[in-house]
């Protein structure tokens, strides 16, 4: 049993999804299939969930209107029966015209998880239309998890029960990547770009002998293209050197996705949609660490600095009280560095949730900020590659461990 993941780039038209059932025809009989929303579905509905809690009328009528245009285009151009589709819009319209009930990360799970049951039930139409034996499964009647909306927590060992359950190895499964539920039946979501986690998760619970991630670009470079000029295609990768990257910030992979694969050595393959037959890049367990230097850019970065207002020492006790507010507020931290009387954190500038932080540290400390920052981390960095990256920049923090360098710079570029 293999299992295979196909991201919303791979499915943003009717010739994506044509292409798909190409690829799941050749290589992919028995198998589970993972699919995203399409293109940007997400982003779309994630709109819509804030036109929905403002009760923006109009906009919501707009983005509702938008969204589903976008997936009748690419269903005129399949052939199937895609009434399911129907019916799922007509629950989301009628869910739209009650007034928001629940905190606003659960209504986010309610709506936004809709874009993968759409992109799925589209899939598995087509899929079966083509001839293939293909069974459309309800993840989230499969990935159990506790009440975070946003970023659910699985439940092992429920899930783990029901997945053996519900797939059997003689047929194609086609499954929604991103969502789960809760055990009192409602919608969550594994955070943003989950639906690789979700693979492993199925991966894990299958003991499949594969994952296959099929992406827009060849498989893992050691930088991302769209920064940087000269990238270099990793064929092997250890599970250790691909959960730091994936942990620091290279998209490729959602960094939730490896630990659940190396538990169980199933190797996972990152291949290109575009280029099926080429073998991509596969990460397992490998003796060998990268030989050369990886790059993660991370842009609209923020440094945040806490200064205790009293005489106190940033120790244990203000370092717990921060960090529960980070935890409370739902804001990462990309990188730490502290001084006996200042705590600095880099994090994504998220419009969402760094201003309610920030008010909430202000009650306790002085807080300085600076934003549009940029976050370059190298993974086995030498002198050179790090001279080479702060060409034009303005390094205001560097952290180095023996393996990776972090370096907070602003562009002056
Ligand atoms: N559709 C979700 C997102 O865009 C999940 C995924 O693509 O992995 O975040
Ligand atoms: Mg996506």
């Amino acid at each position: 049993m293999k299992v295979f993941k196909f991201g919303g780039a791979s499915v943003k038209d009717a010739a994506g999804v044509r292409n798909l059932a190409n690829i799941v025809q050749t290589q992919g009989q028995n198998t589970v299939v993972v699919v995203s929303a399409m293109g940007k579905t997400t982003n779309a509905l994630e709109a819509l969930v804030r036109a929905y809690v403002s009760q923006q009328r109009n906009l919501i009528d707009t983005h509702l209107q938008d969204i589903q245009t976008y997936h009748t285009n690419i269903i005129s151009e399949l052939s199937g029966d895609f009434s399911k589709v129907d019916t799922t819009f007509a629950g989301l319209e009628t869910y739209l015209r009650k007034p928001p009930i629940g905190s606003y990360d659960e209504i986010y799970d309610q709506i936004v998880s809709l874009g993968e049951v759409i992109s799925t039930q589209i899939v598995a139409a087509y899929l079966t239309e083509t001839g293939l034996s293909a069974r459309w499964a309800d993840a989230r009647q499969l990935i159990c998890t506790d009440a975070t909306f946003r970023e659910g927590r699985v439940d092992w060992e429920t899930t783990n029960q029901r997945i053996k359950q519900a797939v059997s190895q003689n047929n194609t499964t086609i499954t929604q990547g991103f969502i789960g539920q809760t055990s009192d039946g409602r919608t969550t979501t594994l955070g943003r770009e989950g639906s690789d986690y979700t693979a492993a998760i199925f991966a894990y619970c299958l003991d499949a002998e594969s994952v296959t991630i099929w992406k827009d670009v060849p498989g893992v470079l050691n930088a991302d293209p769209k920064w940087f000029d000269e990238t270099v295609l990793l064929e092997k990768i250890t599970y250790q050197d691909a959960i730091e990257l994936a942990y620091y910030g290279a998209t490729v992979i959602h960094p939730k996705t490896i630990k659940p694969l190396q538990n169980k050595s199933i190797p996972l393959f990152v291949r290109s949609f575009m280029e099926p037959e080429k073998p991509g890049t596969v990460i397992g367990a490998f003796e060998q660490h990268l030989s050369i230097p990886s790059f993660i850019f991370k842009v609209n970065q923020v440094l945040i600095s806490l200064h205790p207002n009293d005489f106190s020492f940033i120790a244990e006790d203000n370092l717990s009280r921060i960090f529960g507010q980070f935890a409370d507020a739902g804001v990462k931290i990309n990188l730490m560095q502290n001084t006996a009387i200042s705590f600095s954190v880099v994090v994504d500038n998220n419009p969402d949730r760094v201003p309610n932080l920030l008010a909430q540290l202000k009650q306790n400390f002085r807080v300085t900020y600076n934003d549009g920052l940029e976050l370059i981390t190298i993974r086995y960095y030498d002198q050179s590659t790090i001279d080479r990256v702060l060409v034009n920049k303005k390094l205001l923090l560097e952290q180095k461990s023996r393996y990776t360098v972090q370096l907070v710079v602003r562009d002056l570029g």
